[in-house]
């Protein structure tokens, strides 16, 4: 997982809510955050994704459609700047022994469709926009064979995959 990336898509994404309203929005990578528990003031966006998996073992590599995404944001006023806090949830190689938690790696296409949405939540949230949410139905793109491993998934370990569905 790129993060140069999340950002460059993100930039590209909100370039026109920047527009619209005059504020700054970052986004920033942040593994503390926590599934359902969003701080004080900050709203939480929060959905499953297609991605890939190496496992730094063996060099297995797999995909999952239920990557689980969650994204933190919060508008400051008074600065006048925006700031997104996402997490991707990792999974393990199913056949290594002690294996690693490693990280997703997701197409672009997949980080614009899901920072398109968050852009989406943005505008309902902070700026008081109507949006009827039904219409805009997220496809995650590509394929995965085979059930969720929910043993080797850390956010089922979590207890927070499901709830997401
Ligand atoms: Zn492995
Ligand atoms: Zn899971």
């Amino acid at each position: 997982m790129s993060r140069r990336e999340w950002q460059d898509i993100f930039e590209e994404v909100t370039g026109e809510l920047v527009e619209d309203y005059g504020d700054d929005w970052i986004i920033e990578f942040d593994d503390t955050i926590e599934a359902y528990k969003p701080a004080r003031d900050w709203y939480q966006y929060i959905r499953g994704a297609f991605a890939r998996f190496r496992c730094s073992k063996c060099g297995k590599t797999w995909p999952s459609r239920r990557v689980l995404v969650v994204f933190h944001f919060r508008l400051s006023r008074k600065s006048r700047r925006g700031t997104v806090k996402f997490r991707p949830f990792r999974q393990e190689c199913r056949t290594c022994r002690d294996a690693e938690m490693e990280k997703p790696k997701f197409a672009p296409d997949n980080i614009e469709a899901l920072l398109q949405k968050v852009e989406e939540r943005i505008r309902v949230r902070c700026y008081r926009e109507n949006w009827d949410d039904g219409h805009v139905p997220l496809r995650p793109v590509g394929r995965s064979e085979g059930p969720h491993e929910a043993a080797h998934c850390e956010a089922c370990r979590r207890g927070v995959c499901r709830q997401s569905e």
